[in-house]
């Protein structure tokens, strides 16, 4: 009988990147999916990336995922977020084509070495000795030594729009409905979570020209640190408003009672809150922005963003009417709301393996978050982990300190979540130095040393680091006379002149200063530093905010480095609270600083543990 090294089951954005990293280490894998040619769909917004996220894509791409790569071979309009704030906010936004990232994504997936797939409902799994052994998917039975769960919103889900509701996992597809019950017989706990979706238009029923045009940037830096461009042609998004009149259909449709009462019970998403939530929780905003973005090169249909809901078809073609340049618009596609299980995710170690079912991962929106970044990032960590583990390898956990994976991961983890988790810049402690621009700096020998990004990649971020050392090492040893050419130049570039001499490094922590600005002063050549040019001014001129950061680091790291042992009974350490001891025994943290983050745990519980550690192992390095 076949038996696999790793099972993914669905093939989502966590299934995709669980599979293929699970698959690119060496091991046999499949992945179980209702049906191949939805792998990769986008079941919400085509668009990867936005503020918090395009750091994650970024990330994902430098330990060697697909998805970095994937959004730059099908994007049709690329922005970077922020770009007018400072460089820990900027992130970078995609607006993808729907059907080609879907093939792009099926292709990989079909072309994967060590890869198989199977089209069928995964049914349950087998658990044996605390162990999963097995997938069942209806009649049949596929045996492995570990499996990664990524069933999204699919678990016992149940769609509604206005007061109809029916099964499905998305639109047009089943829901999974046997899983969770095996998952629950398996001792995993589950939860209930919401989200919603807006409604898709007819492009040739939309008055463009009565909206404002938002065009794509000029000039494109990909996701993808392997790529040096995007290859399709770029097209504009549309701005439009919704207003009284819009506020006033939906508020009327609302004074049915039991249409209010479906639609406000259960968590609703904070993040993307539906249009009806809008209006009812910011009854003073007399508009809300919404975009229009178009689906793909080829296609007709457009994306109503701002536009989510759960009302019923009627009302969402009647509150249409009212907005400028929808009047006449075609709904293809009704908005429509989604609850589905969840298993809240403090059952995870850091590595994304369930603590109380060995060898099974879990990854994706099943863990609570929202979001094709999220997912992505979680089910590369859980592929990783799942491969490392067939091997009796030590596992990838990343902190918080290293990177936004590492800081998503262990917000669930240790705080866990009652509503869809997305990621937020607001969310990092140390953003100054998880930026975008740097997270081949941070990750690619990580990605390297497993075996998952290539040799001339790995060169390509050495070669980049030198760069940067080089470039900072010039800029503080060249000395700039105030001769008249040099300020003639200065002022020209917007900054006053300088009186004694200066060294580059101090004219370019001027604000107005860039390393374009300080180009053939005096003849300088900085051409050789070309390809670091944003780190190397981020480096100067953030230099003072970015040393305290990494003085925090250096401070977070030493509590992270004071490991708890595994099988620590926390009952018997006297001077704890009885709520403290549950709560660890519970969460069993790995170290301190995954106990210092836990909800009620204080900072007199964190010195007693220190103290209990010194007592029960004074020698012993930790
Ligand atoms: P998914 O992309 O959902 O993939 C799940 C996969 O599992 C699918 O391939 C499915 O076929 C497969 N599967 C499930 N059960 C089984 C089974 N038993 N056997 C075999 N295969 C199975 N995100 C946002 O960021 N913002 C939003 O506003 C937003 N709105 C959304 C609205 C709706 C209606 C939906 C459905 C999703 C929305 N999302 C939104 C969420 C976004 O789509 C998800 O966060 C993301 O797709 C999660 O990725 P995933 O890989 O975890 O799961």
């Amino acid at each position: 009988m076949d038996k696999y090294d790793v099972i993914v089951i669905g093939g989502g954005h966590a299934g995709i990147e669980a599979a293929l990293a699970s698959a690119r280490l060496g091991c046999k894998t499949l992945m179980v999916i209702f049906k191949k040619d939805t792998i990769g769909l986008m079941s919400c917004n085509p668009a990867i990336g936005g503020v918090g996220k395009g750091q994650l894509v970024k990330e994902v791409d430098a330990l060697g995922g697909e998805m970095g790569k994937a959004a730059d071979a099908c994007a049709i309009q690329f922005r970077l977020l922020n770009a007018s704030k400072g460089a820990a906010a900027q992130s970078t936004r995609a607006q993808i084509d729907r059907k080609l990232y879907q093939k792009y994504m099926e292709k990989t997936i079909t072309k994967q070495k060590n890869l198989f797939f199977e089209e069928a409902e995964a049914t349950g799994i087998i658990v044996r000795d605390n162990q999963v052994v097995a997938v069942k998917a209806v009649a049949e039975i596929f045996y492995t030594k570990c499996v990664v769960i990524t069933t999204g919103t699919f678990l016992n889900a149940l769609i509604h729009i206005g007061k109809e509701e029916y099964r499905g996992g998305r639109r047009n597809e089943p829901a999974s409905m046997q899983l969770s019950e095996s998952l629950k017989r398996a001792g995993l706990e589950l939860g209930r979570l919401k989200t919603c979706t807006p409604l898709r238009l007819d492009g040739k029923t939309i008055d463009f020209s009565r909206m404002k045009v938002q065009p794509p940037d000029a000039n494109v830096l990909p996701f993808s640190f392997s790529n040096t461009g995007i290859k399709l042609n770029q097209l504009p998004c549309y701005l439009t408003y919704s207003n009284l009149r819009t506020h006033q259909i939906i508020r009327l449709a609302l004074e049915d009672k039991e249409l209010l009462h479906i639609i406000s019970q259960g968590i609703n998403p904070r993040y993307c809150p539906s249009i009806e939530e809008k209006v009812m929780r910011f009854p003073e905003k007399n508009r809300h922005q919404l975009f229009i973005e178009p689906e793909g090169l080829e296609c007709e249909e457009y994306y109503a963003n701002g536009l989510f809901t759960f009302l019923p078809q009627e009302v969402q073609q009647e509150f249409l009417a009212t907005i400028v340049g929808l009047e006449n618009a075609r709904i293809t596609k009704p908005g429509y709301g989604i609850e589905y299980d969840f298993s809240p995710p403090t059952q995870l170690f850091p590595n994304l393996e369930t603590k109380k079912i060995r060898n099974l991962f879990l990854a994706g929106q099943i863990n609570g978050t929202t979001g094709y970044e999220e997912a992505a990032a979680q089910g590369l960590i859980a592929g990783i982990n799942a491969a490392l583990k067939t091997k009796d390898k030590p596992l990838l956990i990343l902190n918080r300190s290293t990177s936004y994976i590492g800081v998503l991961i262990d917000d669930l983890v240790t705080k866990g979540t009652d509503e869809p988790y997305r990621m937020f810049t607001s969310r990092v402690e140390y953003r100054l130095i998880l930026r975008e621009d740097n997270a081949d700096l941070r990750l690619r020998e990580i990605g390297y040393n497993l075996g998952l990004v290539r040799k001339e990649d790995y060169l390509k971020m050495q070669q980049k680091l030198q760069a940067i050392k080089r470039g900072i090492e010039f800029l503080r040893s060249t000395r700039i006379r105030p001769t008249p050419e040099a300020n003639e130049k200065l002022v020209r570039s917007g900054t006053s002149p300088i009186k004694k001499i200066a060294t580059l490094e101090e004219i370019l922590k001027r604000p107005q200063v860039s390393l374009e600005g300080l180009k053939d002063l005096n003849h300088v050549n900085l051409d050789a530093f070309k390809s670091a040019w944003r780190q190397i001014e981020i480096e100067v001129k953030y230099s003072g905010f970015i040393q305290r950061q990494l003085k925090d680091v250096e401070r977070f790291k030493n509590l992270e480095k004071i490991k708890l042992p595994e099988d620590l009974d926390y009952g018997t350490i006297s001077g704890l609270s009885s709520e403290i001891k549950e709560k660890l025994n519970r969460f069993k943290p790995l170290n301190l600083g995954q106990a210092s983050r836990i909800s009620g745990v204080t900072p007199v519980a964190i010195t007693i543990l220190m103290v209990y550690l010194r007592k029960i192992c004074p020698l012993k390095e930790r």
